[in-house]
This record gives structure tokens, sequence and C-alpha cells, in this order.
């Protein structure tokens, strides 16, 4: 076996598709976020302006965030030094699980290193607790949700996206006394739509089945207290399991679930991905229940983060480019080819400063590539003003090179 010929040819396939990932270099400023500097592959260093952050308010940031994870650093040291049952569990990583559960209305909340894990260990671990159980997940959920699913090692059903008729007629072909899951997310971060929830919850209760919603792109971002989408439409208490992250709104690291007592002890106790794994640092700890409080109280962050997401998809409307259709801050827009994808993301970086990346499969199908822009509160109208006069100069000359897709 020609190994090293092995991991050339996947290579080369990738990017014969036009989806070899090259990572941009990137330093943030701190207090001047969204710019960042860009260290291109020559070693120059250029001041970029960031349009794909998933920090989608700034909270990376935040004195208070980055204050408490210098002091908890000062106080305790670097990282938490084992397991979470193996001396790993400090006081920062207690009061960080009681804000989650608070924010959540839950009575407990578990952490993990991450949300891909805490999806993957949670919806595995599932399976290993309830026998018999069926899972039925949305066919647009995130590759954490898949590979949990799949570690559930139990029978699945995948719904068509946001379908519920068709969850409906899943739900009632299987065994009426088989314990259920229902998965799914809500808000879908790559198209920018949500998750019908109420109605989830009433099939889950017609069906006695449990809800376990992805809230990643939500918390911190929706809701009075930041809580997501299900706080904002009065439905949280509707939902067995809350997952979300830390790593995004939240600025910082990290992944959780929020549940009844009972579910969480059981994940507690049973998880692989949680019971095996040193737990995070006390300081992202700290800067993430510094981040969680204060965005608790701070809704005219989110309204502000509200309004500049509608500003920009109706700025770049006016301006003839393909906004797809989204209900939330994301705000795609299509090109539909790898390739031209990677191309106009380069120019806007190399010529404009502009940092977006291109989306491309199997983030999302095939011919849906696409630019996603993320504006946060931070950026202004002449951040605006600059982003469509830059796509005004590139978008055309990259379409016409590849003989594609016109403006409106
Ligand atoms: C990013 C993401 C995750 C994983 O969260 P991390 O904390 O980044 O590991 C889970 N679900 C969805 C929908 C995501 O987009």
């Amino acid at each position: 076996m020609n190994y090293n010929g092995a991991f050339e040819a996947a290579v080369r396939r990738v990017k014969a598709e036009g989806r070899y990932r090259v990572f941009a270099n990137l330093m943030r400023r701190k207090g001047e976020f969204p710019v960042a500097r860009w260290r291109t592959e020559e070693g120059d260093v250029r001041d970029v302006t960031v349009w794909c952050s998933n920090d989608y308010l700034g909270m990376g940031q935040v004195p208070c965030v980055v204050e408490s994870m210098k002091s908890a650093i000062d106080e305790v040291g670097s990282g938490a030094g084992g397991t979470r049952n193996i001396s790993g569990t400090t006081h920062y990583h207690v009061e960080l699980e009681r804000s989650l559960a608070d924010l959540h209305g839950k009575s407990s909340a578990l952490l993990f290193t991450s949300g891909y894990i805490a999806n993957e260990a949670t919806l595995a671990t599932l399976g290993k607790i309830l026998p018999n159980l069926i899972i039925f997940s949305d066919e647009l959920n995130h590759a954490s949700m898949i590979e949990g699913v799949k570690g559930a090692r139990c029978e699945k059903h995948v719904w068509r996206h946001n379908d519920v008729e068709h969850l409906e007629e899943l739900l009632k072909a299987a065994p009426i006394d088989a314990p259920k899951v229902i998965a799914f997310e809500s808000v879908y971060s790559m198209d920018g739509d949500i998750g019908p929830i109420e109605a989830v919850c009433d099939l889950a209760e017609k069906y006695n089945a449990l809800t376990y919603l992805d809230e990643v792109h939500a918390v911190g971002l929706y809701g009075l207290r930041g809580a997501g989408i299900a706080e904002r439409d009065g439905l949280m208490h509707r939902i067995d399991i809350i997952e979300g992250t830390l790593g995004k709104a939240f600025g910082v690291m990290g992944g959780y679930i929020a549940a009844d007592g009972a579910i969480v002890d059981a994940i507690r106790s049973m998880a692989s991905g949680f019971i095996f794994t040193t737990a995070i640092p006390p300081a992202l700890a700290a800067g993430a229940r510094a981040s969680v409080e204060y965005l608790k109280a701070a809704h005219h962050l989110r309204e502000s983060h509200q309004e500049r997401a509608a500003t920009l998809k109706q700025r770049l409307a006016d301006a003839g480019y393909p906004v797809m259709p989204s209900e939330t801050h994301i705000v795609p827009i299509k090109v539909g080819d790898p390739v031209l994808c990677k191309r106009i993301s380069d120019r806007l970086l190399d010529e404009h400063g502009i940092y977006v990346q291109p989306i491309n499969y199997p983030t999302v199908p095939r011919g849906t590539e696409r630019l996603r822009f993320t504006p946060t509160p931070l950026h202004t109208d002449a951040m605006f003003d600059q982003l469509v006069a830059a796509l005004d100069e590139v978008w055309e000359d990259a379409a016409v090179a590849d003989g594609g897709i016109a403006r409106a």
C-alpha cells in the first residue's frame, strides 16, 4: 500500500471539486473587532474586516469576559488538571452550570468541551439509556448531531427539513410504546431559517417523545435573556433537552445541555464523551459565565444585532444580490458554484480587505455554494458601504469570467 499516494489522491479529489480549504491566518485585535490582522502567505500583514465570525456580538473582547478569564488564571492557573471526576470540577464549573440552568429555566445543566461533543455525547448516550429508542432527526441537522445519532446505535428516521407532516408520518408508523427522541435545531446556521418548535412540541406530546433542541446559533441572541428561540417563542418549558455552545455568541468556548435533573444526572453518569475527557479550563468557565450573565441583561445588544442583519439584507437586496431567504441574523448570498464562490471570496480578501469565507460542499449541498455574512452590532454603516462597493467590483468580473451568475 502506498500510503502517501492515498493521502495525496484524497486531497486531489477535494481540490478537483473546488472544496479544498485554505485557512486565513488572522489575529483579532481586542477592542477593534471586527477588524483583524491578516497574515498573507507571503508574510505581509494587513488589516481586514471580518464578516463571517460566529462571535455574533463581539463578546470575545468585552472587558468583563476578558477580565474574568485573566483573574481566574491568576487565581488558579491554566488548566483544570483532570476530568470532572478526577479533580477537574472547580467552583467555576459549578457556577457556570448553575448560570446555564437558570438561563434555560431548567433544574440542571452539564458542560462539555464543545458544542460538538455535547451533541455527539448526549445523543449517543440516550441510545444507551433508553432501550429500543427511535431517534427522529431533521435532515439538515449539524454533523455533530448526525454523529451522535450514529453513536446511539438505534433505529433512526430522518425527516425532511422542517417538514412536520413528514415527521408525523414517521412518528405514527413507529411502535406506540417505543421511546422516541425528536432531534432538531432552532436556527439553521447556513440558511438562517428556524425550526418549527411549537409544532414539534405538539407532536412530541401526542406521540410521547422527548424533544432535543440544538440552540447553538440562537443562545445569547434571541429571547429576553438570550436563552434562544425557544425562550423568544415561550416554548422553553416544552423542550426536554436544550443544547448550546459557549463558543459562538458567548465568545468563549465549550458546550452544554440544560434539562431536568434526572436527565442530566443520567448523561453525566454514562456519557463517555463527558466522563473521559479533561474538564474545560477554569478560565474558560469563568469567562463563559461572565458572558452568559452579561447577555442575560443586555437585550439592547440583541436588538442592535437584529437591526444590523436586517439592514445588511436590505442593502444587498437593493444592490441586486441574490440574498437567500433568512429569518435570522444570518445573511447568505447564493453563488451556486464552488470555484466561483472561492474566487469571489479570495478577491474580496486580497483586493478589499474583506474576509468572508466561501461556504461549499459538504457544509451545504452542491449548487447552493454561498457567501455567508454575519454582521454584528460592531459592523458600522461605513463598513456596509465598503462591502457593497467591493462586491460591486468583484462580483460581475468573477461571474463574467465564469459565464455564471448575474445580479438581478
Ligand atoms: C458550531 C455548531 C455546533 C458545535 O458547537 P461548537 O461549540 O463549535 O463545537 C453544534 N451545532 C451547530 C448547529 C453548530 O453550528
